[in-house]
């Protein structure tokens, strides 16, 4: 089944946008035309989109893009259109907002991976975005947050209660979404585990957070910055390592000459991944979740890999099924095991965004989080 709608996209209204043209040139906030919802897509109001890695990788031109885009997916934000054949929304819903489009009925979303649904789209057909000449702009992640409203598909949206501010609930949609679903979903560690996190960046900081709710008996967080890895121990590390010390023999000595059951990938060097390897124990799970840049390839070594039966585990988005784990997340939030609060470092308006974009980019924050009213900037 395909959901290709031959409709024209007519009516739109303007919204102000970032709009992205080159990576040598700063992001521009213009108006630009957003198409209206049509037959199984939603309007969503943005309140709050969070800058994650993936949109640095679009914007410094290390992933490949379409010219110009409007980039930003990790939002939250409120419906207000409604598409035709909509019915279990309403205007005025808060929702969270994901990358995640899924048809519901090819072969993955069937056997509940919509992270690999091959399901087709009217919006990958027609995006939802003119710039005032007309001319199409890339929907940039299939979502387009860095502006003040988005047309999805709704799938794409998962409501959540008046429990949880829509700036936090936005880090749920993609960061923390990616990283407590690569321990519970992807590589489903178990209680006891020894667990080795590699990168401590807003998707490694919630692996951490993953491992500790999982039960595992060390998690080590490894990171070249010292605020990070202050962070990591804040969220539930048993130690810090500092790239530069001897991962290796920090390793063996916290697990007691064991080495890691599994290993998190979560930055986008390609080293990491290599040593990823040398910290596993025999029957050790590698798990990839960060993203090198397109074209990254890295060696390895089989008769290691199969002798001493380990595994290497792709993670795409924490193997996240939106609808049944953004709502567990919101809820381990106000159990209060879910830290999200602490992870936002900055809230910068629409129009500060080159700003927000630098001190990311420098590895100074957390989660820096666009507010797109404002007055919500504090
Ligand atoms: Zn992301
Ligand atoms: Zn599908």
């Amino acid at each position: 089944m395909t959901h290709v709608s031959s409709r024209a996209r007519t009516s739109s209204t303007t919204v102000r946008a970032a709009v992205w043209r080159s990576p040598r040139s700063p992001l521009s906030i213009e108006d630009v035309w957003l198409a209206d919802p049509a037959c199984g897509e939603v309007g969503v109001r943005v309140v709050a989109t969070a800058i994650c890695g993936s949109d640095l990788a679009y914007v410094d031109g290390h992933w490949e893009s379409e010219s110009p885009a409007v980039f930003g997916h990790e939002a939250a934000g409120v419906v207000d259109r409604l598409g035709p054949g909509v019915t279990d929304l309403a205007v005025g819903d808060r929702v969270v907002v994901t990358l995640i489009r899924s048809c519901g009925s090819c072969r993955r979303c069937m056997a509940g991976a919509p992270v690999g649904c091959s399901g087709r789209f009217a919006l990958d057909e027609c995006g939802p975005l003119r710039d005032a000449l007309g001319s199409e702009i890339w929907q940039g992640l299939g979502v387009a947050a860095f502006a003040e409203a988005v047309t999805i598909h709704r799938s794409q949206v998962v409501r959540v209660g008046s429990e949880i501010d829509l700036d936090v609930a936005a880090l749920l949609s993609c960061g923390v979404l990616a990283g407590v679903g690569a321990v519970r979903n992807t590589a489903r560690v178990a209680p006891g585990s020894f667990v080795v996190v590699l990168g401590a960046g807003g998707v490694g900081l919630n692996v951490v957070q993953g491992a500790r709710m999982a039960g595992a008996a060390e998690v080590v967080a490894v990171d070249p910055d010292q605020r990070r890895l202050a962070a990591a121990l804040r969220l539930g590390a048993s130690a810090a390592v500092a790239i530069g010390d001897d991962v290796l023999d920090e390793v063996r000595a916290v697990t007691k000459g064991e080495m890691a059951d599994y290993v998190f990938v979560a930055t986008a060097a390609i080293s990491a991944i290599e040593t990823g390897f040398d910290l596993l124990a025999r029957m050790g799970t590698l798990v990839l979740v960060g993203m090198p840049p397109s074209g990254a390839r890295v060696s390895l070594d089989p008769v290691t890999v199969a002798s001493a039966g380990q595994r290497i585990l792709g993670s795409k988005m924490g193997a996240g099924r939106p609808a049944r784990d953004i709502p567990a997340l919101v809820a381990l939030y106000q159990e209060g095991q879910l830290e999200l609060d602490g992870l936002i470092t900055g809230r910068f308006a629409l129009d500060e965004i080159g700003e927000a974009l630098g001190s990311a980019r420098r590895g100074d924050a957390l989660r820096n989080v666009i507010m797109m009213e404002e007055s919500l900037v504090a």
